[in-house]
């Protein structure tokens, strides 16, 4: 296998690394929407229209407002929660 051949596999092993999904949390947005990991009276994440479920009812998910965040709780709030419809 000649130098250019091997680069592109390189390249193609590397792509592939994404697939591995890792826990994570967007502080970026956390902070500027307030974010914290208990309810606001009866709004949480869980009746949010932004949030994404995890597997069940009682896993971390994710918010749509908050790019790769993984860490979401369902019982989480932030000033940003407008209800589900
Ligand atoms: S917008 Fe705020 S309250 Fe709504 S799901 Fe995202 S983090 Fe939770």
């Amino acid at each position: 296998m000649d130098r250019r051949n091997m680069m592109k596999m390189a390249g193609a092993a590397l792509a592939l690394i994404p697939v591995v999904a890792f826990a994570a949390k967007n502080d970026a947005m956390r902070t500027s929407t307030k974010y914290k990991d208990t309810p606001d009276g009866d709004k949480k994440c869980s009746n949010c229209a932004q949030f994404v479920a995890g597997k069940s009812d009682k896993d971390m998910g994710g918010c749509k407002i908050y790019p790769g965040d993984t860490e979401v709780s369902p019982n989480g709030s932030c000033i940003a929660w407008s209800k589900k419809a």
